[in-house]
């Protein structure tokens, strides 16, 4: 008998397939990414209709695959409204897209599910894009376990005193301490390590509430780059939507 699949979950990539099937890639709570086959997803009468949109929560049960898993049903919990604010739109499929490079199908992720249900809810309140987008990637590069914490040195584990010159790592996420550094890594400022290790650390809500430099900001948005370009073997193809 198969295994039977039954969980929560929030769209986060749609693809045709065949004539009339549509395959859905799904951040889920029990699961981590997920991709399902919903046979006949594109015909007008589909059970699926309208439920598995971008950015939907759904209920979906189903049976599991060997990579790709067979919808049975989707029941929609809450469906992201229709989004006229152009900055709020590239930032979404920015972080579907790269949600969905930085999580393997069938992987885990811990709090990833959660991180993109809490992003989604404040990111219709806030007018702090950029804020929003950063914390998302700076706590999901957390998650997924590319970026260590950024309150210890990323090689001898040692707590890193803020006193001292604190080096990023040439090419990881990882902060160093002056025993770990060498000459190609590159000093990072006090403000800047607090900030990052500030998103790291406290809800979502919290880092809306805080001000932040725009150097710092800038800052934080040439770095994590960077990060990405080493991470990802090609480029996102939201990302020049987002520059645009
Ligand atoms: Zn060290």
């Amino acid at each position: 008998m198969k295994k039977q699949i039954k969980t929560t979950g929030i769209v986060i990539r749609k693809c045709d397939f065949g004539e009339a099937d549509r395959i859905v890639t799904v951040l889920t709570d029990d699961y981590g990414k997920i991709d399902l086959l919903a046979k006949g997803a594109r015909r007008l009468k589909s059970k699926f209709c309208g439920r598995l949109e971008l950015f939907n929560e759904i209920d979906l049960s189903g049976s599991a695959g060997r990579e790709l898993h067979y919808l049975d049903e989707a029941d929609l919990i809450k469906a992201y409204p229709e989004e006229k604010n152009v900055g709020r739109h590239r930032i979404l499929f920015y972080l579907a897209e790269l949600t969905n490079r930085l999580i393997p199908s069938g992987q885990q992720a811990e709090g990833a599910y959660p991180l993109l249900q809490e992003t989604l809810y404040h990111l219709q309140k806030t007018d702090r894009l950029e804020t929003i987008l950063h914390a998302y990637l700076i706590k999901l590069l957390t998650f997924t376990g590319f970026l260590s914490p950024w309150n210890k040195c990323g090689i001898c584990d040692a707590s890193l005193n803020l006193d001292d010159p604190i080096c990023l790592h040439a090419t990881d996420g990882h902060l160093l301490c002056p025993d770990c550094q060498s000459p190609a890594d590159r000093p990072l400022s006090v403000p800047l390590i607090k900030w990052v290790n500030f998103m790291q650390q406290y809800p979502l809500p919290d880092t809306l509430r805080v001000s932040v430099k725009e150097e710092d900001s800038q800052s934080v948005w040439i770095w994590l780059q960077s990060i990405l370009e080493n991470l990802l073997s090609s480029p996102l193809k939201s990302e020049a939507f987002l520059k645009a």
